[in-house]
């Protein structure tokens, strides 16, 4: 293997054209740009409001996540560009990085190689304030929330049931759980506390899901922040926060547009948690792009068992997209992983590895075809460790099982590498016969939702609840949530709730842990297991090597 230009070297190599120049594509103008500085702008969406959302939306996912990586958001920006280069009018549509992952292990989120979205240091960094936003919106409801529990707690919040925390778009696993109003009591009421990462805050996920200003500031104050000591719900109307809460919002619900190293047009927005929220960009940003080209390519979050169902279950349902052809991410090093191959082994060849890890990605494909309806095909997203005779044997194996499977190199040659992707996804989106659904119907009872997505989705036997899990369930019924689609908070390295089980396991039971509505959001959380809504920084972090020189210029990102 040789050695390969950085993803931000490859970035800062790419002369940017100014962003007015890529709204003009769009025939966008300086009425509808608001421009960050030269190279990002925010689209004004409600001067598209006479559109008719007719672009056909792609959804990029991927095989169940190993520690050797997948490549959704290269492959999205890749195919993005190689759309545009076959004559497709195309948009990306994606997540905005959070900086606990660019501070972190995983690093940023803006592609890599020749498929990226530009400029990725900004993109990655601040980019135009929204999540700063979020979490100053966030942290007014919990200011609100304990002003009213000082000035004499008229709403009888029960301090000890407390749900809403405060946030940081940080991983700091020392604000995880937290003492606070501490001191005399002119300082507050003390009570245990924690923060949250702004990405996992229900903002996040009402942010996206939101349609406009005036649904965003509805489903703001549907927000429960606690409960009274009756039991009974408070939410953020109560504390009458929802109308300055909504004001902080009002750029951060404007998509972003920037472009990709091809100098098309991306639209960045959003970007919820793939657990405890649904994983996908914003509704706002999705139609925004349907209203300006002819094709949309998207990505979820995490494996297809949780971004392509959430993706699909929640926000294709919420907003009545529908999808016209999923590209279903596999490489050889993940496929090996799930063949039982360690990490450290994966540079070697290792046919019998491979083949038996197709079970995984073939789960995943019957997913999408046979429960959900839709056609799909999958991209072998080509590492530069691939060795040619395992590249051959993918695509073999999977031409013998019937699998539409097409090998993709957009990290290595950008659009080049992607055209027989892009010719494939425009053929399945103009001639395939879809016939989507859903993988549950919204009317089925909270436990009959959770069960078709175990039994459907993850190919599990049954469902277990804990005392607890079986009691908010019925309090969510009660208070009138049982007609929510339900959030499944799962590992993403298993399609069991056992990161270890990796392929295609099966006879298990999912064991729900605890539920929790997020009724801002419009959806129910279902945790199976501990998940972190604040992560923690590894023993050496990636902002070790991430450096600026004295002329500005930022290094070490990934
Ligand atoms: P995902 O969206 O699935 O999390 P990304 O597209 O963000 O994955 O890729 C994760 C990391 O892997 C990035 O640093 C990216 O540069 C790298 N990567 C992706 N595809 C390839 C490839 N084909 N060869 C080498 N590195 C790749
Ligand atoms: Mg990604």
């Amino acid at each position: 293997m040789g050695t390969y230009l950085s993803d931000i070297v490859i970035a800062q190599q790419t002369k940017l054209e100014n962003i007015e120049v890529i709204g003009e594509k769009l025939g966008l103008n300086r009425d509808t740009l608001e421009l960050y500085g030269n190279f990002k702008a925010k689209i004004d969406p409600s001067h598209l409001i006479d559109k008719k959302e007719k672009g056909k939306v792609i959804l990029v996912t991927a095989i169940t996540p190993t520690p050797a990586g997948e490549g959704k958001t290269t492959t999205v920006v890749g195919l993005g560009d190689a759309m545009n280069k076959i004559g497709k009018n195309t948009i990306v549509a994606l997540r905005e990085p959070s900086l606990g992952p660019v501070f972190g292990v995983k690093g940023g989120a803006a592609g890599g190689g020749y498929a990226q979205v530009v400029p990725m240091e900004d993109i990655n960094l601040h980019f135009t304030g929204d999540f700063h936003a979020i979490g100053a919106a966030n942290n007014l409801l919990a200011a609100l929330l304990d002003n009213h529990i000082h000035q004499g707690n008229n709403l009888d919040i029960d301090v000890n049931r407390i749900t809403w925390k405060r946030c940081v778009d940080m991983n700091d696993r020392q604000l995880r759980n937290i003492v606070d109003g501490l001191g005399a009591k002119a300082n507050g009421v003390p009570r245990e506390d924690g923060f949250e990462i702004t990405v996992a805050s229900e903002i996040m996920a009402v942010l996206c899901l939101s349609t406009d200003l005036a649904d965003l500031k509805a489903n703001l104050g549907r927000i429960i922040i606690g409960y009274t000591r009756l039991d009974e719900p408070v939410t953020a109307h109560d504390l009458q926060a929802e109308g300055a809460m909504a004001a902080l919002l009002k750029d951060a619900m404007k998509p972003n547009l920037v472009q990709t190293l091809e100098h098309n047009p991306a639209i960045i927005h959003g970007g919820p948690f793939a657990n405890i929220a649904h994983g996908c960009n914003s509704v706002v940003a999705t139609k925004t792009a349907m209203n300006l080209a002819d094709y949309v390519i998207t990505e979820a979050g995490f494996g297809a068992d949780l971004g392509a169902e959430k993706f699909l279950d929640i926000k294709c349902r919420k907003a009545g997209i529908e999808p016209a052809a999923v590209v279903i991410v596999a490489t050889v090093r993940a496929l090996k992983m799930h063949g039982g191959l360690a990490k450290s082994d994966l540079n070697d060849i290792n046919l019998a590895a491979l083949e038996k890890g197709l079970p995984n990605l073939l789960k995943h494909i019957e997913n999408i075809n046979d429960v959900f309806g839709l056609p799909s095909v999958v991209a072998i997203n080509k590492f530069p460790t691939d060795d040619a005779l395992e590249l051959e044997l993918v695509k073999v194996k999977c031409q013998e099982l019937g699998v539409n499977v097409v090998l993709s190199d957009v990290w290595g040659s950008g659009s080049a590498g992607g055209e027989e992707l892009a010719k494939e996804v425009v053929r399945l989106a103009e001639t395939a016969e879809a016939d989507f659904r859903y993988a549950y119907d919204a009317t089925l009872s909270l436990e009959e939702k959770i069960e078709a997505v175990v039994q459907k989705i993850y190919g599990g036997s049954g469902v277990s609840y804990s005392k607890v899990a079986k009691r908010e369930l019925a309090k969510l019924a009660r208070l009138g949530f049982g007609n929510l689609p339900v959030c499944m908070a799962k590992t993403q390295y298993s399609f069991s709730d056992d990161p270890t089980l990796l392929g295609r396991p099966s006879g298990f039971d999912i064991e729900v842990s605890n539920v929790k509505v997020s009724a801002g959001a419009g959806f129910v959380v279902v945790y199976t297991g501990a998940v972190m809504t604040m992560p923690g920084l590894p023993k050496v972090p990636a902002a070790n090597n991430i450096d600026v020189t004295a002329e500005g210029v930022i290094t070490g990102l990934f």
